[in-house]
């Protein structure tokens, strides 16, 4: 495990490449006492891959009363989870509706939600790698837009598109930055299209491919394995 002070070194460093966007700490992989690390380090945006596992750490933040905390779902949901990702405390956004049946889970349980409201993003495969989810086409990305637009007051708040670089190739800074460009462009046209009053957000960029992320305007970075060893 890392000690406080390594912790700190990392933070400090990522945040100054960052400028105006947010670092999402991933603790998949991270044991609850280096969570705690960072939060005590000041980062208190954390991600998380599986409902299971969020709902631990949240609960133990909660009963520390570490309540700066802000809980970042970024893994596939199962509408069989809805509910048990709508009691976590602190919970601050979900990157990862990934279909239009998802988006009417959500709509459907979110009287549930113990927080007074959620940022949500829609997640776009644009590496189109078959193992990965998200919105294939724009088609289906714009009744999924429509049907949220439709309800103004909903606790769930529409505040982003979220994506993948490609992994598996060798040239994977090519084809993150066609990805990472496309997922601007399909936002820009989504602002234009549906007449959106506030700039859609961009959560793209993981401990690989970050930098070209930024690069391309993203406002949140999710790192995991760059921060936590
Ligand atoms: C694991 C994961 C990350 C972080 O990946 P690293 O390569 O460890 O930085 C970011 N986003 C999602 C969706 C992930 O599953």
């Amino acid at each position: 495990m890392m000690t406080k002070s390594e912790i700190a070194k990392k933070l400090t460093a990522l945040k100054k490449e960052l400028k105006s966007s947010s670092l999402i700490a991933v603790t998949k992989y991270s044991p609850l006492e280096e969570v705690v690390l960072a939060y005590e380090a000041h980062q208190y945006d954390f991600g998380e891959n599986r409902v299971a596992d969020l709902a631990l750490k949240a609960g133990d933040f909660l009963n520390a009363e570490r309540s700066k905390v802000r809980w970042h779902l970024i893994g596939h949901l199962q509408s069989n989870k809805v509910q048990t990702l709508f009691k976590i405390p602190n919970l601050y956004a979900i990157h990862s509706v990934d279909s239009i049946h998802l988006l009417e889970e959500l709509i459907k349980h979110e009287s549930a939600l113990v927080v007074p409201e959620v940022k949500f993003f829609f997640q776009v495969n644009t590496s189109h790698e078959v193992e990965k989810s998200g919105f294939e086409s724009k088609e289906e990305l714009n009744r999924a837009v429509e049907l949220i637009m439709k309800r103004p007051s909903s606790k769930l708040k529409f505040y982003g598109l979220m994506t993948m670089g490609t992994i598996r190739t060798a040239e994977f800074e090519v084809s993150a930055q066609r990805c990472f460009k496309d997922l601007a462009s399909i936002a820009h046209q989504l602002e234009v299209s549906f007449g959106l009053k506030n700039k859609l957000k961009l959560s793209m960029g993981m401990s690989q491919d970050y930098k070209i992320a930024l690069s391309c305007g993203s406002d949140f970075i999710r790192i995991g394995s760059a921060l936590f060893k």
